[in-house]
């Protein structure tokens, strides 16, 4: 049960955060506006008044997490909040869970922090002065994502996100900016650009210009890319579609401007599926762009996501796919097996493939896949990579290149580096590989002169 709210102390909201990058960016800004007020963040159900629970409708089974956890919030706190995309589906929930207090969508913090208003009154005293100009971040300290638009123009059949979310709304270049600034004074030392079509920013505006730093700017893919690289720490690029405008951005990552990463979703390969998928960008054509962007940037790693078991996927399809990434030899790559989605149009669509076929050729991916980034990793020993270090425990430092977005790519292990600290980067010798991460030690100078070097003394 929750915990009775104690005279004169603060009320206090536990927040489960359920979904992808965006859905977290959502439940930052719901927490720094309940912090503003002078609620308290419980880490646990006992200890809260009550809990929002932010949730993900992407797939049909993240609709089943998120109704089983409101279930779980529910058994265990019993005074519930449900905000994010499966708070469309609001009958969905309600049969599922009828004591939920409210249900707001995504987005939609205004009704959310209401409905925390109603069921646990706002405190007399908001300690204001103790949220920080950044606002709350729930990822470690040095990395934060920034999202620079909502919502996607594109109408990918599997898809239902421009249904849940709208059509796209980037934020102004000069708005943008000013967080990046915010979050770097904080001591940020990795920004992480996401939205649905990072490639796409700015569309919408008509590429309006704002001020920044007292000078007009596009809100343009290439002039944000710009901007964010002369702030002096790692800017990571998620969602970029591959269009011929992407190109622009690649001398800006063999200067070392931008990190050499991008993360292109380009679900298949084969054109047939593709089409089927309705998928942005397909007919551009991905091997000659991929391989003039390695000439202007040798470095380069491409992260990607696929599907397999698409309806209408074939076996010459599927074969295609695998001799495409032997060809393209993607550093990065996450595997999906189709699923269909409430509402999407790719349910209808003729061919749908066995669930034996889809596990078999989900295993064939990922076995043909291991392969490849083995070999990439393998070539990567003998060389030095500049790091940053998540985490440091009695053993040693875990940390990521270039290469590696937090969460969802490889680490680099530095054995015994125990006296790092998370956020430093600096450079290390690569000495081992594996199919996914890599091991090494920090390179000369010393690890002291390096910190003193880092921290400007
Ligand atoms: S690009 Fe396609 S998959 Fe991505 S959000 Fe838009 S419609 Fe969905």
């Amino acid at each position: 049960m929750p915990a009775p709210a104690n005279k004169g102390a603060a009320p206090r909201i536990g927040l489960v955060s359920l979904g992808c990058p965006k859905a977290l960016v959502d439940s930052e800004r719901i927490v720094t506006r309940l912090r503003a007020e002078g609620y308290e963040l419980s880490p646990s159900y006992e200890g809260a008044n009550a809990v929002v629970v932010n949730t993900c409708g992407f797939l049909n089974s993240a609709k089943e997490e998120s109704l089983a956890a409101i279930g779980e919030a529910l058994a265990e706190n019993g005074k519930v909040i449900v905000t994010g995309c499966l708070g469309v589906e609001a009958d969905r929930i309600r049969a599922a869970h009828p004591g939920v207090l409210a249900i707001t969508g995504p987005h939609q913090y205004e009704a959310v922090i209401g409905e925390v208003h109603k069921a646990v009154p706002r405190p007399h005293d908001p300690f204001l002065d103790l949220v920080p100009p950044q606002g709350i971040r729930l990822t470690p300290r040095h990395y934060a994502y920034l999202k620079i638009s909502e919502g996607c123009n594109n109408a990918c059949s599997f898809c239902i996100i421009p249904a849940l979310r709208g059509r796209l709304k980037s934020r102004p270049i000069g708005e943008v900016m000013r967080e990046a600034e915010r979050l770097v004074d904080a001591g940020v030392k990795e920004l992480l650009v996401i939205s649905q079509d990072t490639s796409a920013y700015g569309l919408d505006l008509g590429y309006a210009r704002s001020a920044w730093r007292g000078e007009e700017r596009e809100a343009r893919f290439l002039s944000l890319a710009e901007a964010l690289g002369s702030l002096g720490v790692w800017v990571r690029l998620h969602y970029v579609y591959p269009y011929p405008h992407v190109d622009q951005v690649l001398p800006l990552m063999a200067d070392g401007k931008v990190l050499p990463y991008l993360d292109i979703p380009f679900q298949h390969a084969s054109p047939s599926v593709l089409k089927a998928m309705r998928r942005p960008a397909h007919q551009e054509k991905t091997l000659d762009r991929i391989r003039a962007w390695r000439e202007t940037c040798p470095d380069l790693a491409i992260r990607s996501t696929f599907i397999v078991g698409f309806p209408g996927e074939t076996e010459e399809d599927f074969a295609a796919l695998l001799d495409w990434l032997s060809e393209v030899r993607l550093a990065r790559v996450g595997c999906f097996k189709y699923e269909n989605v409430d509402g999407a149009k790719a349910n209808a669509l003729p061919g749908h493939v066995p669930e034996e076929v889809k596990e078999e050729r989900h295993a064939r991916l990922m076995h043909h896949q291991q392969a490849i980034s083995a070999e990439l990793l393998a070539a990567r020993i003998g060389t030095e990579s500049e790091i940053i270090v998540d985490e440091v425990d009695e053993e040693g430092a875990i940390a990521r290149s270039a290469w590696d977005a937090p969460e969802i790519d490889g680490n680099v292990y530095l054995n015994g580096e125990t006296a790092l600290q998370s956020g430093d980067r600096l450079r290390v010798g690569i000495e081992h590989a594996d199919e996914y991460d890599l091991w090494g030690s920090v390179a000369a100078p010393s690890r002291a002169d390096r910190r003193a070097e880092l921290s400007g003394v």
